[in-house]
């Protein structure tokens, strides 16, 4: 049976409708570029297949896109993060909506099957599954699609893979690149987020414990800064001599991870690599240890292993918590069955954080609509303006000025000629 059907539980619909509302008030920036897109429609007739996160804020995001003249069909792009109720209340909108939350492996791609056969011009992605999808086994529909967007930075990555290996087949905007999205969704938001989902699933006290974080990137950074502020004592582990000389001169201790395996009373990976934290490191762990990932797919924690070494396994000691009996008594407790912790056991990032990164992304799915035409397949940075109109406006809601250049100031940073 597909999910789209409509929802007989006029409630649930009920309680999505007032999630999106409340997402909605701290989402100004969406607010705005919505009431110029119902003037302009700059997407009118376009079909657009889409694979995100089924929140509210990605419903205010749609809503946006409809209302612009996009015709849509979403599919979730995690098998675990759908709000019931969000996808309730955008099907009783009349939106193909095509997730549940808790699906096995096959029905979230039959998901995303289902929402491709919309028979996209445009394709909105979130790590990249649908644009895989469409490549390997809807390779019928690739002729129709002029144009995508990608929201995450794994998916960035495997799109410029595909376009060095000349495997895409058309423009994809790397919306994740822009200063507007890594610098506020990937730090903050998932800084945010992230010890939200930890904190939800387990109500551990953060403070005075020690919590290693795998990866100092964007992702990275923001949960360090929040731990840090939680009390923690934060360990970093890195592969990169740069990011991980950053991490020493902000004050982590930067170790590998073999050397703060026994060290750690709660992991978080955040690095888009897989098996991050592996056997080797599970039988040197603490009893009670806690395993979180907020970065890629489940597969930075070497689940698989886990499973091997452990003699039992207790599953939903606590909702979105399985606990791990290793043959010594001791217990690691792995969150969101090792899937990004905070769309599972949290919201995800709060409406705030991404009302810059839809409003990126709705700014540039209409630059795309213009645009498509003349751009051959391949990977494109959003154009500085939109990054800029997005910081603009969201300055504006908040109430914020900043100064402007004078003439002079502008003529000096133009010019080589002035010396010091
Ligand atoms: P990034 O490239 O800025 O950072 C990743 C860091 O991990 C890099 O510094 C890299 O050197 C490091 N790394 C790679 N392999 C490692 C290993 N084996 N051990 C330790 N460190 C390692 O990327 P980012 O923007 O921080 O994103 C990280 C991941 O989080 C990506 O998969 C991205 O898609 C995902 N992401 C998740 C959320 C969320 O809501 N949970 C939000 C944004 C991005
Ligand atoms: N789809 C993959 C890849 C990473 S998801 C997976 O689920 O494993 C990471 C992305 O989720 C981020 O780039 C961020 O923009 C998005 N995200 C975070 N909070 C969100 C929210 N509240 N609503 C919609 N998307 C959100």
């Amino acid at each position: 049976m597909g999910d789209n059907v409509n929802n007989p539980d006029a409630s649930l619909a009920e309680a999505g409708e007032r999630r999106i509302e409340w997402a909605l008030r701290s989402m100004p920036v969406l607010r705005a570029l919505g009431a110029r897109f119902a003037e302009t429609r700059p997407l009118d007739g376009l079909r657009i297949a889409a694979c995100l996160h089924v929140t509210a804020e990605t419903a205010v995001a749609v809503g946006v896109l409809r209302v612009g003249g996009a015709e849509l069909a979403l599919a979730a792009s995690n098998p675990l993060s759908t709000q019931n109720d969000v996808a309730a209340a955008l099907r009783s909108y009349g939106m193909e909506v095509h997730a549940r939350a808790g699906v096995d492996r096959d029905t979230y791609y039959r998901h995303i099957h289902q929402a491709l056969d919309i028979a996209p011009d445009i394709v909105l992605d979130d790590g990249c599954d649908l644009v895989n999808t469409l490549h390997t086994e809807r390779t019928e529909l690739l002729k129709g699609v002029t144009g995508g967007c990608e929201e995450t930075t794994t998916g960035v990555i495997r799109l410029r893979q595909m376009a060095a290996e000349h495997a895409l087949r058309f423009p994809v905007v790397a919306v994740n690149d822009t200063r507007t999205k890594r610098m506020f969704d990937n730090r903050y938001g998932t800084g945010q987020s992230t010890l939200d989902g930890v904190i939800r699933a387990t109500n551990t006290l953060l403070a005075g414990r020690t919590v290693v974080i795998a990866g100092f990137g964007y992702c990275g950074r923001g949960v360090a800064e929040r731990a840090r502020g939680h009390g923690a004592r934060v360990v970093v582990t890195e592969i990169d001599p740069v990011k991980a000389l950053d991490a020493s001169l902000q004050g982590y201790e930067v170790r590998t991870m073999a050397e703060a395996a026994p060290l750690g009373d709660l992991f978080i990976t955040v690095t888009g690599n897989r098996d991050v934290i592996r056997a080797e490191h599970f039988i040197e762990m603490k009893d009670g240890a806690i395993l979180a990932n907020a970065g890629h797919f489940d597969i930075e924690i070497d689940v698989r292993a886990l499973e091997s070494l452990a003699e039992e396994v207790h599953l939903g000691v606590r909702p979105y918590t399985d606990e791990y009996l290793l043959p010594d008594s001791r217990r690691l407790l792995l969150l969101a069955e090792g899937r990004l912790v905070n769309l599972t056991a949290a919201e995800g990032h709060p409406a705030a954080v991404m009302d810059m990164s839809f409003s990126a992304q709705a700014l540039a799915v209409a630059w795309l609509a213009e645009e498509r035409v003349r751009l051959s397949p391949g990977v494109y940075d959003v154009p500085g303006e939109i990054d800029a109109e997005v910081a603009r406006l969201k300055l504006a809601a908040t109430g914020v000025s900043i100064d402007t250049l004078t003439p002079v100031q502008a003529d000096y940073l133009r010019s080589w000629r002035f010396g010091s």
